[in-house]
Parts: structure tokens; sequence; C-alpha cells
């Protein structure tokens, strides 16, 4: 980087408002690390709502907005009504923050959180600039746009008789892997995402965390509907950036890495269902004896409350972790990025949010995939038929089709694809972040248009 560009960068300031879920807020402060190590400088507004760590970042400046008035209620409600809120009641504090930056010429533009669409507003009436990151993939924000052509064709709302059935506009999902969540409040499930997506293409710009040769033909068709500039540049984790991989919390459970440097080369099948996904206390106890009965070691993280209803571990049968002498371990949270590193592991058995998607794939690691709800089910559906670096457990969740499923995976021939394939994109992966590479050089073009905008 020539010094000129350097200086003029470093007084070009990047506002950034991650949305307060966990993950949002790692890779939104993965691409501010990337930004800053090119010279920009950074500004994080946060809520109190999972804060940031300013100790892990230390040449950012954080700003507190004010959410007394609603991070109660916000944080009491159920994901869309969450979203939703968040949307309506940031307005006000985001636009007080912003007016003192905007006061300063150094400030670029707003970096937003593709799900708060109201920073349209905010920025238009501050003439602030807003480039939009999403956090998930292309495949899925695809399906999220086609919700007004799904609306139309009786797609959606999903009905229980047809979910099998292919959604011919949009290869290869069926209608049971369209985004969407099981919640009482579907009309503003469908308002939030239709908002999303036109701010989203009324912005100026649209930064992703993924990478050309993943999502190629998605990325294609994006260019199409969407004509405004658009940056894929992850996987950001991978990017060579001091410090990118800062823990995102401190109850991170190193147990987890000595745990794992006693066990055999790829024995392990590591388990986590992501930040938010709950599963009910039937289908707990079949993960928990599917995972026993597979004779492999395994890492399983269970956060309070992964199981609806239970603090954390109390309804499992009374002795079952001591009964595996030692092949079991169980955490309240991982350091994922290390563990999919670790090479005792074999596979990971996800419920495919976005991060854990490209986290496993840059790792080399099959999935297993249980998706939830929203961008998890396409992401599942990619993994499976179109990348086939893991495979879709598609049915209800029984202890029988766990270990068939972890014998395929981990032992059988046909396996053997699969891992051959998540090897492979493992080496893109890794590459597309160096000179030369596909997200290496769109980065490039990102800050030529950050430090011009
Ligand atoms: N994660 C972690 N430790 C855990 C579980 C999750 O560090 O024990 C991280 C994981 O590496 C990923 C994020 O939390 O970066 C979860 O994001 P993802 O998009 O996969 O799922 P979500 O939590 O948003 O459903």
């Amino acid at each position: 980087m020539d010094n000129f560009h350097l200086e003029e960068r470093i007084r070009r300031r990047l506002i950034f408002f991650p949305l307060p879920l966990q993950g949002h807020i790692t890779p939104i402060l993965h691409l501010a690390s990337i930004l800053h190590s090119k010279g920009f400088s950074i500004t994080i507004l946060h809520l109190k709502l999972n804060p940031p760590n300013p100790a892990h970042h230390p040449h950012f400046t954080f700003r507190l907005l004010d959410d007394d008035a609603f991070s109660e209620e916000a944080f009491n409600a159920d994901l869309v009504s969450f979203l939703a809120i968040l949307n309506d009641k940031c307005a006000e504090p985001l636009k007080q923050a912003l007016a003192e930056l905007v006061a300063d010429a150094a400030t670029a533009c707003l970096i937003s959180d593709a799900i708060f669409h109201f920073t349209t507003g905010v920025c238009e009436s501050l003439r602030l600039p807003r480039v939009v990151l999403r956090t998930g993939g292309v495949c899925s924000f695809l399906a999220f746009a086609a919700f007004p052509l799904l609306l139309q064709k009786g797609y959606l709302p999903l009905q229980d008789d047809r979910l099998e059935e292919a959604v011919i506009e949009l290869p290869p999902l069926r209608i049971k892997d369209l985004p969407v969540i099981n919640t009482p409040h579907q009309d503003k499930l469908y308002e939030l995402v239709q908002q999303m997506v036109q701010q989203t293409k009324a912005s100026s710009g649209l930064i992703w965390n993924s990478f050309q040769e993943l999502e190629e033909t998605s990325i294609e068709k994006l260019h199409q509907d969407f004509q405004i500039p658009i940056f894929p540049i992850g996987p950001f984790h991978k990017h060579n950036v001091n410090n990118i991989n800062a823990p995102p919390s401190s109850s991170s459970d190193h147990s987890s890495i000595s745990w794992l440097d006693k066990q055999t080369p790829k024995s392990v099948i590591y388990v986590s269902f992501g930040s938010i996904a709950t599963i009910d206390e039937a289908e707990f106890l079949e993960v928990a004896w599917g995972l026993a009965n597979t004779k492999h070691p395994f890492l399983w993280v269970v956060r309070p409350g992964l199981a609806r209803g239970a603090e954390w571990l109390e309804i499992l049968p009374g002795g079952f972790l001591d009964g595996l002498n030692g092949r079991g371990h169980i955490v309240k949270w991982a350091p994922q990025v290390e563990v999919l590193a670790h090479p005792s592991v074999g596979v990971f058995w996800t419920h495919c949010g976005w991060n854990s998607t490209l986290e496993s794939i840059c790792e080399g690691v099959p999935m297993m995939c249980t998706p939830c709800f929203t961008d998890q089910r396409v992401n599942a559906r990619y993994v499976g038929h179109v990348w086939k670096v893991g495979e879709h457990l598609e049915k209800e969740l029984s202890r029988e089709r766990i270990e068939r499923a972890v014998g395929r995976l981990m032992e059988g021939r046909e396996g053997e694809e699969i891992r051959e394939r998540a090897l492979f994109y493992k080496e893109v992966a890794n590459v597309c972040v160096r000179p030369g590479g596909s997200s290496y050089d769109s980065l490039s073009k990102l800050v030529k248009y950050l430090s011009f905008t």
C-alpha cells in the first residue's frame, strides 16, 4: 500500500453497527479488523445486549447507544419480534450517535448488518452512505429475495403436505428448505425479509462473508438482480490479520482443546447447534443416545437452555457421561474455530448457521446437518446437494439414524467422496484470501471503493 493512500485512509472512519447476536457480531468485527488492517479507523456502535469486548479490539473506538427504553422488551421477545423491535426502536439512538460522527469529514459510511433495514432512513436523513454486510450466504439470500414470488406461487406459507416438492424457480431447494421460521408472526417475518432485501438493494454496496468459488452461480444471479457493487471477500476469519480470531466471549471452555489433544486423529464428532437454536427434550435425548451409541468420542456444546425447558444437563440420565469413560465431553461453549482446526475432529454435527458452515468448510471437516430455521435450511441443502461436503439429516432425529449417519461419514466408503470434497473446499477457501485469490482481489476493490465513497 503506498503511503499517500494509507494516510488518506487513516483519515477515513468506518462506522459499524452490529446486530447483537453472536452469528452477526463475530463476522462484523472480523470485517472491521480486516478494514482496520487496511488503514481505516473504526468505530463500533452497539447496544447493551451482547456487547463486544473492547479489550479484544484495542484499536477500535466503541460507543454504546442509549437502548434502555427497549432492551428489556426486545430481550424477552421471540426472534422475529426481537428483530422487529430493534428495527423499530434503534432509529432515534442511532441517529443521535451518527449525527455527531458525520460532523467529522473523515467519516466515510455506515456499515450496517442487512437485517438492520431501518438504517437506510437514518443514513439518508444524515446524507451518510450506507454499505451493507450480509452475514449469511448468497444462496439463502436469493431465497429470501424470492419471498414475494414464493408467496405469489403458493409455496409460502408452508403447507405440511407439500414439503417434499421442488421449488422449480430455486433449484435445488424443496419447499421444506425455504428459509422460514416457525413463528406465530409469519407476516412480521415476511415484512422483515422484504425490508431487508429492499434496503439492501438501495444500499451503496454489499459485502459478503463468502467466496466466489463456493457460490459462483448464486453470485452471478445476485449481480443480475442487484445493480450495486458486490464484494464477496470471505471467509473473513481466514484473512491474514493479527488477532482476527480473538475469542468472541470469555465463556469459551478451553478444556475442549486439552480433551481433543488426547483423542486419535479424525475420531471425534464435534456437535454444536450454534448460539440461538433450541431442540426439545425428546430430541436432546436422541442426540445424547445417538452419540453414545456411535462408539466415537464426541465433544458436545450444550448451551444452557439448548434443550427447551431444561437449565442445562439435568435431563440426561444419571451417570450418562461417567458411563462413557471419558469418551464424551460436554461444554457450555467451545472455541469453535480452534476445535474445527484440531486434527482429532472427524465430523461436525451442525445446525448449519452460516458461520459454522463456513468455518467447517475452511477446515475441511465434513458436516452432519440438522438445520433448525431460516437460512440454516438452505445452507444444509447446499452442503448436502451442491457442495456435497456433508449429509443432511432430513428426517426426525433418532438414535439409530444418527448412528448410521456418523458411520457413513466417518468410516463408510459412501463418505469417502464427501471427505475428499471437504478437503478440496478447504484448499480453495484458504487460497482465495491469499494474493491473487478471488476474495483478496475483491477486498482490494472494496478498500478502494470505501476510500472514495
Ligand atoms: N460458536 C463458538 N462456540 C460454540 C458455538 C458457536 O465459538 O460453542 C461460534 C461459531 O464459531 C460461529 C457462531 O458462534 O462463529 C455461531 O454462528 P452461526 O452463524 O453458525 O450460528 P447462529 O449462532 O447464528 O445460529
